[in-house]
């Protein structure tokens, strides 16, 4: 149970938007002819490689988009592509993409009950702040969650506790006022707690879970209420 909270941060991808499932359904879109179940997994990898590289700053947000395609169109057998064609195929790619945007099932509810409760709501995420606010505008919880703070407007990414301490300061709230919920152990709930926030993981995998976990886990949001004293 954690006490006295007065506010929760969410952290957007993975937690309120299932983004895999919308670059799944994107990619999948975009070479039909492929294998879906090797073209994703591979995919999800480049993604995941190339956002690092944009969030350590080796990658403009552009670059980093090509860092994916490029790569995956010369092992699909399509040549090298230069920074147009690639250019032009992501265009493509990010309609898709953003088409698909939808809410895990449980987000809407979960963030409707802490509203009611009076807690403030917020969102901190590495990326992009004008396709993660178009994220949070997608799947109706912009009207909730309206704070927003993110690593492309501040200049620091999670696990940094400078992102988590901005987004205390902008409440003007302390730290353990706050509490932080994620998917990722790591970035997420040991980077909040590590930055004096309550760090919570969200773990929807199936995978067995971690010995020593320092941290609370819920597998769904639906059991973020009753983690949090009244
Ligand atoms: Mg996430």
């Amino acid at each position: 149970m954690i006490r006295a909270a007065r506010a929760v941060l969410f952290d957007l991808d993975g937690t309120l938007l299932d983004h895999a499932g919308a670059a799944a359904e994107a990619i999948s879109a975009s070479f039909p002819g492929e294998d879906p179940e090797r073209l994703v997994r591979r995919w999800l990898e480049l993604t995941e490689a190339s956002v690092d590289r944009y969030l350590a700053g080796e990658l403009t947000l552009a670059e980093q988009r090509r860092a994916r395609i490029v790569p995956l169109a010369r092992e699909l057998g399509l040549g090298d592509w230069d920074d147009a064609r690639a250019d032009a195929w992501l265009a493509g790619y990010l309609a898709r993409y953003a088409a698909a945007w939808r809410p895990f099932p449980d987000a809407p509810g979960a963030v409707a009950a802490l509203a009611e409760r009076g807690l403030r709501l917020g969102v901190i995420t590495n990326g992009d702040a004008g396709q993660q606010r178009a994220k949070i505008e997608r799947i109706g919880l912009a009207d909730r969650l309206r704070y927003l703070v993110t690593s492309g407007e501040t200049g620091t990414a999670k696990p940094d506790p400078e992102i988590f301490h901005l987004a205390c300061t902008g409440l003007g709230l302390a730290p353990g006022d706050v509490v932080y919920v994620g998917d990722r152990l790591d970035i997420d709930a040991r980077g909040a707690a590590s930055a004096g926030l309550a760090g919570v993981w969200l773990d929807r995998s199936s995978e067995p879970v971690p010995g020593g976990l320092d941290v609370p886990r819920i597998t769904t949001l639906d059991e973020l209420p009753a983690l949090l004293a009244p």
